[in-house]
């Protein structure tokens, strides 16, 4: 919890308990969650938390860069601590999404899209994990 409040603090966010709750929740989160799960999870804790504190915080914590979004799935954001570049596979027996690493899959051809400038992209991946 500590090093929760110091980077709360080294990005000039007060750390209410609140905050380092969801904080502490999300930045170690591995399974992509969207808002809800993310408010879900922290009531467990803290049940007087709001939706809106949870969305709020959420959201400036991607503003000091501190975690991404993703659309992966229609109409469900995600919040993704990884912030380096890398891929998604979505399992679709269990919704599961699994990171890629960025150098397990080539894409190439970004150079020949005439007029186009590529600052992001990434691979979304749908499948099941083999038996
Ligand atoms: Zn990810």
């Amino acid at each position: 919890v500590n090093t929760i409040i110091e980077i709360l603090r080294e990005h000039g966010i007060p750390a209410t308990p609140q905050r380092i709750a969801i904080a502490e929740y999300v930045l170690s989160a591995r399974t992509h969650p969207s808002a809800d799960d993310a408010w879900t999870a922290v009531k467990k804790k803290h049940p007087t938390v709001s939706r809106a504190t949870v969305y709020n915080t959420l959201n400036l914590l991607v503003s000091k860069r501190l975690l991404k979004t993703h659309l992966l799935q229609e109409g469900i954001t995600v919040f993704d601590p990884h912030v380096d570049h890398h891929h998604h596979f979505i399992d679709e027996s269990t919704g599961e999404i699994h990171d890629i690493e960025w150098d397990a899959i080539k894409v190439s051809g970004e150079d020949s899209l005439h007029g186009f400038e590529v600052h992001e992209y990434q691979v979304v991946m749908r499948g099941r994990k083999k038996k």
